[in-house]
């Protein structure tokens, strides 16, 4: 860190104002477990003003022509490649991951906003033969409304920038949740459309207590619709509000990502880069891979390279250059991944590598690999949402397929083989929204990037990703 650089704190914006609030909360470096700023909290006045702004900001920004729309995005997201450095020593202080992923998560997200920003002129809309000469029949793209957004802590900037690109690349305004433990980099983002020249009311960023604002906002006569990434738990109550006020919604929730090892593929590539995938964000990410499933015959060989590459992992503070993997997020995590190990390892799993927390000081928990893991274990049911994998053997493409589709999640699924025919079937056989087969090619922003089952719906990536936030309608003239 560079010893001028000062942890902002954060404040609300509402209404092309940054407004300071009488509750704040602490925000924690996980790394050192001190508070390094506080973030404002909403009342319900403001949530009112916020609301109130969002419905004038729509208006202004559905006038605006999508050629504007776009240029406009365009320079957010140059500013985001101009501010990169600054932001990402914030995002480490506040969430922990090293300074490399942060930089690189900063400088994404203006490839993300330029993405949209072209496909903000591309909302087309058709025209359909009709049955008379004096009849003409048109669909037609509009922008949905105000959009309530609520994103997680994993990816402060990433996930609030997908929302907010194809909001704004419709149309929409948006007014979003961002996360309280990580709030300084989502509102670095937030400036950087404020300073590129978004008008009032257009995007208005709020923090406070969850429930209460997700409460208030969906069920605003003004929301139009809702989009959120985090919990399966919290994403099917959220779900449940949006569907009592008919509100449209994209929900992108947990993940408990099998990956399938086939003995005729590169098994000492594959477990390289499944450590590397696993182990990324200190394993916080929706898509990491956890179920690992290897054919039997090569089994030991994965398992000897898949321990050396989690065994190399530096494991320090993300401001430190030679940090690898930084401290989870928060105390939770922690406590969820030793509560994690202790319950397989009480059912007879086998620990291979890692399986405890590093120093008494910042949230730091040691690369992990279960072997012999029981189903009935809660790793294999539950997401661990940190760097623990589990690995086991399956004997045929069958077995490798029902595991893979055992549980209720949907979201990534990984496979290494060189078996053209079982590539083939892979692709069509899991349950999943997206499936990556002898490499790591998710989550570009022109691919799709969504689950199915418990994982949720809609997309956060790809042009369905915009249609998310169009309504399509229905002109028929008569002349
Ligand atoms: P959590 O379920 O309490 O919160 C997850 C996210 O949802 C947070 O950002 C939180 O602010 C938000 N949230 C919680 N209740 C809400 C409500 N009523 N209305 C609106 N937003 C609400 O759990 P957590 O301890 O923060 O994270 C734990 C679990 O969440 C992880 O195990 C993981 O499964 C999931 N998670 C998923 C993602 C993802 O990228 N899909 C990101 C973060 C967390």
């Amino acid at each position: 860190m560079s010893p001028s650089h000062n942890y902002p704190d954060t404040a609300l914006y509402i209404d092309q104002t940054w407004r300071t609030a009488a509750r704040t909360l602490a925000v924690i470096n996980p790394a050192t477990e001190r508070e390094i700023g506080r973030v404002a909290c909403a009342d319900e006045a403001d949530l009112a003003a916020a609301v109130e702004a969002a419905q004038r900001g729509f208006r202004t920004w559905r006038s605006v022509s999508a050629f504007e729309r776009s240029a406009l995005m365009r320079r957010a997201a140059q500013l985001m490649r101009e501010r990169a450095e600054d932001i990402a020593v914030t995002m480490t202080l506040e969430q922990g991951k090293p300074l490399a992923e942060s930089r690189l998560e900063a400088l994404a997200s203006a490839d993300i906003i330029e993405w949209f920003a072209e496909e903000a002129r591309r909302a087309y809309g058709r025209v359909i033969p009709s049955r008379s000469k004096a009849v003409r029949q048109l669909v037609v793209r509009e922008p949905v409304g105000p959009v309530a957004a609520f994103t997680p802590w994993n990816f402060p900037v990433n996930q609030a920038v997908r929302k907010i690109s194809a909001a704004l690349a419709a149309g929409c305004s948006v007014i979003l949740k961002g996360p309280e433990e990580t709030p300084a980099s989502c509102a670095a983002l937030v400036r950087a459309f404020v300073d590129a020249g978004v008008p009032a009311g257009v995007l208005n960023l709020v923090f406070g207590e969850p429930a209460r604002i997700s409460g208030y906002l969906i069920a605003h006569l003004a929301i139009r619709k809702i989009s959120f990434t985090g919990s399966t738990a919290v994403g099917k109550l959220l779900a449940a509000q949006a569907g009592a006020h008919m509100k449209r919604a994209t929900m992108e929730l947990g993940g408990h990502a099998p990956a399938l090892v086939f003995a005729d593929s590169d098994v000492p590539r594959a477990a390289r880069l499944l450590a590397a995938a696993k182990f990324r964000n200190a394993g916080q990410v929706c898509i990491a891979p956890t179920r690992l499933s290897v054919e039997h015959s090569a089994i030991d060989e994965f398992i000897t390279h898949f321990t050396a590459a989690a065994q190399a992992v530096t494991v320090g503070d993300g401001l430190d250059t030679r940090t690898q993997m930084g401290a989870l997020a928060n105390e939770r995590r922690l406590r969820a991944m030793e509560e994690l190990v202790s319950d397989a390892c009480s059912k007879g799993a086998t620990l291979v590598t890692g399986g405890h927390r590093i120093g008494r000081v910042g949230y730091f928990f040691a690369p992990t690999l279960l072997a012999n893991v029981p189903l009935t274990a809660r790793i294999m049911n539950e997401e661990p949402f940190g760097p623990i994998a589990t690995v086991a053997s399956f004997h045929t493409r069958e077995e490798a397929i029902a595991e893979a589709n055992r549980l209720p999640y949907g979201l990534a699924a990984y496979a290494y083989t060189r078996c053209a025919a079982t590539l083939a079937s892979l692709g069509d056989d899991i349950e999943s929204g997206m499936v990556s087969i002898n490499h790591h090619g998710l989550g570009l922003p022109e691919a799709p990037f969504g689950g199915v089952k418990d994982s949720g719906y809609g997309s956060e990536g790809g042009t369905e990703a915009l249609e998310a936030y169009l309504n399509t309608k229905f002109v028929t003239e008569h002349r």
